[in-house]
């Protein structure tokens, strides 16, 4: 196996230093070529590029970048909004562990270069979904996503030979720290209560939208933008009537695939994201690293029951947005990610997050996604809404 090199979009981050651990682990497989973060922390980067030596380092914040530079002599400073994205072109293989809409960049980039993308950052792939179909067209593209879910749909749908054999899609959700809570039960819920996941160990972003479901609602349309495009091409032809969201507290089943034969494929592992980032950089060979192995002799239980559409409603908003296609699912995401900052600065309660979303998406201007400018811009004006919305329920709490 010849050295794989790898480039790291979002190094200081969850996904960034779990796909260090991954590199670490398997060196004589994987060079790190390239870094790239924000420059929020300039000292992670700078403490990682002394260690790892990569050829390039990218800080979105200019300003970080020139500081940054004078304490990586040797190394490539690159700084600017097109810095993270430049990263595409140093590696075989990219990671996009970016936050957020930020991460579109990379993401199109990376696939118009004709390079693997694996892919943690679901913001880009749901927001711009119809561009990012386009990019993924290019010759050598190849999509990989780092997202435990969607990382063992990819594996259990190395099952069948046939596409068109593949009837349902099972997401899998650990249900978050408010399972089993009713809608009443919630209106007083803190920021400490939403960020203490049972299970993962992740951003405060994606811990948020664990406890709404919203994550799981933003993995419905990230599934479908992954393998419901036609059979035949990249994807299995599978619509959002089947793909179906499963509650498993345990979070050891990741998700399954069913078969027309009703043949249902799952994959397990203890929750470890260490597993499904090395799954992606090495497809599609496997690491040898045992991240998440099960202890059989102490596992237990395997627990599944259905969502509660009521307490969770953006569970609900997020399958109407991905049927309504187009800019919907940028709206969304967009308004999800004002309403949750929204809820971490404690201008909103818990609830209003949902609240927040749906009033914003009531006001959809219907706006079709062809390219990256139109995604922008219809990102741009979903956080306009969102902002509005957020004022009208913000004024309410401070009463
Ligand atoms: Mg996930």
């Amino acid at each position: 196996m010849s050295l794989t090199r790898v480039a790291l979009a979002g190094s200081t981050g969850s996904i960034g230093t779990q796909a260090l651990e991954v590199i670490d682990a398997e060196s004589e497989h994987f060079e790190l070529t390239a870094i790239g973060a924000t420059g929020r922390q300039p000292e992670v980067i700078i403490e990682q590029a002394r260690r790892y030596r990569p050829a390039v380092v990218a800080i979105s914040d200019p300003d970080a970048a020139r500081f940054i530079a004078v304490e990586l002599p040797g190394i490539e400073v690159r700084g600017g909004a097109d810095a993270m994205a430049s990263l595409a072109l140093e590696a075989d293989v990219v990671v996009n562990g970016v936050v957020g809409f930020a991460g579109l960049s990379v993401t199109l980039a990376t696939l118009e270069a004709g390079r693997r993308l694996a892919l943690a950052n679901k913001e880009s792939l749901i927001a711009a979904g119809p561009v990012v179909q386009i990019a993924r067209r290019t010759p050598g593209a190849e999509l990989v996503p780092v997202d435990s879910e969607h990382g063992a749909i990819h594996q259990c749908l190395r099952a069948t030979d046939n596409r068109t054999r593949v009837a349902r899609l099972l997401l899998t959700a650990s249900g978050g720290p408010f399972r089993g809570r009713s809608s009443e039960d919630l209106a007083n819920v803190t920021i400490e209560n939403a960020l203490a996941h049972p299970t993962w160990s992740m951003g405060p972003k994606i811990t948020i939208d664990s406890s709404t479901l919203m994550n799981k609602g933003l993995e419905v349309i990230e599934a479908h933008e992954l393998f419901g495009v036609p059979a035949g091409e990249a994807g299995y032809g599978i619509g959002f009537d089947e793909i179906d969201v499963v509650v498993h507290p345990q979070s050891i089943v990741h998700s399954m695939v069913e078969f027309t034969d009703a043949s249902t494929i799952a994959q397990l592992s203890t929750p470890d994201m260490r597993l499904p980032i090395g799954y992606a950089l090495a497809w599609p060979d496997r690491i040898t690293t045992p991240f998440g192995r099960i202890d059989w002799s102490t596992l237990g239980r395997l627990d599944f029951e259905p969502p509660d559409l009521k307490a969770f409603p953006c569970l609900a908003l997020a399958y109407a947005a991905g049927r309504t296609g187009g800019t919907a699912p940028a709206w969304i995401s967009a308004a999800n990610e004002v309403a949750v900052e929204a809820f971490l600065q404690g201008q909103i309660a818990w609830r209003d997050i949902a609240a927040v979303i749906a009033a914003t998406l009531d006001r959809h201007d219907g706006a079709p996604a062809t390219d990256a400018p139109s995604v922008i811009e219809a990102d741009a004006q979903a956080r306009r809404v969102a902002a509005e919305e957020l004022n009208r329920f913000a004024a309410v709490v401070s009463l």
